[in-house]
């Protein structure tokens, strides 16, 4: 009883400073997710093939640099590493070239799971009365057909990716024309964070990966959980602080 207490008064908490920050108070009608590493277990396997990838191009590139750099543009990240360990600008066909090499690794990789307590989650979501949305940077639209009525904004659908927000503001569209107050945004990286603050959405980070909780508490994470079963597993006290406001 004592923790459920204590996690509806850091929920309101939470929105409280929310609501302090936002034009409109926080009113959420859609919880906008991120794909890899926050519905699927992929980012050990992305850390794998970009370190393999890398590493045949001369680059140093460890585990803590793929989650720091998800949601960047691929090229973008081969060019920034290449610039800053080899002193070279590689052109955008040089950069797309070691890319696609990284996504080839990628995808000889056996496929990934979902996280426990996503499905527990998505019913609990839809039981309350919310829309569900994913929101990624990734093409591997076949992984989402699990969740029923759920509207998917990829790459495809944007011109600039995370950490800009439109690709979370083209998910609150796609939702009914919803405000950035209707708007809840779950995300593992940095980057992808930053992106739901930027659109102006509550935010909640899960920390599935091996970065300290203030890398994502710093680009203005409204909550953090260790897992999306804790977050599952949290719903009812964060759904009963949002109706106490
Ligand atoms: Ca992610």
């Amino acid at each position: 009883m004592g923790i459920i207490v204590l996690h509806t008064r850091m929920f309101q908490e939470a929105i409280r400073k929310y609501n302090e920050q936002a034009p409109q108070p926080f009113t959420p009608k859609v919880v906008l997710f991120d794909m890899d590493g926050v519905l699927y277990d992929s980012m050990p396997n992305h850390a794998k093939a970009w370190q393999r990838a890398m590493a045949e191009f001369g680059i140093h590139f460890t585990a803590e640099d793929s989650y720091a750099t998800e949601g960047a543009r691929g090229v973008d990240t081969v060019r920034r590493y290449a610039k800053e360990q080899l002193g070279k600008i590689l052109t955008e066909q040089e950069a797309e070239n070691i890319y696609q090499l990284k996504a080839q690794y990628f995808h000889e990789m056996p496929t990934t799971n979902i996280f426990d307590g996503v499905k527990d989650l998505m019913q609990k979501i839809q039981n309350s009365g919310l829309k569900i949305g994913i929101v990624t940077g990734s093409g591997q639209r076949q992984l989402i057909n699990f969740i029923n009525e759920a509207q998917v904004t990829t790459a495809f659908d944007v011109k600039r990716g995370k950490p800009n927000p439109e690709p979370y503001l083209m998910g609150l569209q796609k939702a009914g024309n919803l405000a950035p107050c209707d708007g809840i945004v779950v995300e593992n990286a940095p980057l992808g964070v930053r992106a739901g603050v930027a659109a102006g959405c509550f935010t909640v980070a899960i920390n599935s990966g091996p970065l300290p909780d203030v890398a994502l508490l710093s680009e203005g994470a409204n909550v953090l959980f260790d897992t999306i079963r804790t977050f599952s597993n949290s719903w009812e006290q964060f759904i009963a602080a949002c109706n106490s406001y």
